[in-house]
């Protein structure tokens, strides 16, 4: 009885500390909380001022006006500037959405093969720009639970990586396939690499191995971790490996979809 007495004094002192944790953890929660919220409204409010600056721009560059050299790649800058700008805001509101679970998502049973095969679509002219092969090896049709429009977006980010980072002539090869209840995707290229040292840091966000290279193709430095968040936000695992000079692999893996069957009904699990 005594013991039983101490078990439940013990439980208690172990709840109130819980409790206790969690009033002090409250500010600081509130505290991201306001700093997401800003950062979603601050990339929501920007793309309006960037829509028409970028419009206004294009307005003057196909206007009858003769313009001089310089003046036309200035007003071209212009446009390229605003849309990176476009960009990089629209990427800042999906991870700040990502981050304060106010990403609307889908849970639907999407086969990870057809995902896969719509991102490759999406990427087909920039790899013929790059001079770039994508080899697709299904060996397997993975179900997961999920929504598409994110997982086809994190597939496109890995897609586009290895598209970018690659040599010309260089090849990227896409798989599916199930290994135990996982389902699993990988994303090889034969680009650049990555180094040891930089490694631990891709997906941290804005964090990029060659400013310059990025920038001139585009990116922003949020791919990756947009990647990582929604993948994570599935339930699911994202890693690097890479040797330098050879190329570079990204696996996910995403828990498969398991039917539970409730009498005549069929329901599926949450993660
Ligand atoms: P970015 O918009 O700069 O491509 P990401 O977040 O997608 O940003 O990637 C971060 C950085 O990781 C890139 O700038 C690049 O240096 C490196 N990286 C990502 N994918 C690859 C890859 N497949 N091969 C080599 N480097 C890569």
């Amino acid at each position: 009885l005594l013991l039983g007495v101490g078990g439940v004094t013990l439980l208690g002192a172990g709840l109130g500390g819980l409790f206790l944790a969690h009033r002090a953890l409250e500010p600081a929660r509130l505290a991201w909380t306001n700093q997401q919220r800003f950062i979603a409204d601050a990339s929501h409010e920007l793309r309006t001022p960037l829509t028409l600056l970028r419009a206004d721009a294009e307005v003057l560059l196909r206007s009858r006006k003769k313009l001089e050299a310089e003046d036309a790649m200035l007003l071209e800058d212009i446009v390229a500037e605003a849309n990176h700008m476009a960009n990089l805001a629209n990427n800042m509101l999906t991870l700040a959405r990502l981050d304060s679970n106010a990403a609307h998502r889908e849970h639907e049973v999407l086969n990870l093969a057809d995902v896969a095969q719509a991102g490759i679509r999406r990427v087909q002219a920039l790899a013929e720009q790059r001079k770039v092969s994508i080899q697709t090896e299904i060996a397997a049709r993975p179900q997961v639970i999920g929504d598409q429009t994110l997982l086809g977006q994190a597939i496109l980010a890995l897609l586009d990586n290895a598209i970018k980072y690659n040599r010309p002539r260089g090849k990227v090869s896409i798989s599916t396939t199930e290994e135990q209840d996982q389902a699993l995707l990988k994303v090889s290229d034969t680009g650049i690499g990555i180094t040891a040292d930089h490694l631990p840091h891709l997906g941290e966000r804005f964090y990029r191995v060659d400013k310059a290279r990025s920038r001139e193709a585009g990116g922003t430095g949020l791919g990756l971790s947009i990647a990582r968040s929604i993948v994570t936000a599935h339930g699911g695992t994202l890693t690097l490996t890479s040797v330098p000079g050879e190329g570079t692999t990204v696996a996910i893996t995403l828990p498969l979809a398991r039917r539970i069957a409730i009498g005549n009904k069929q329901a599926l699990p949450e993660h």
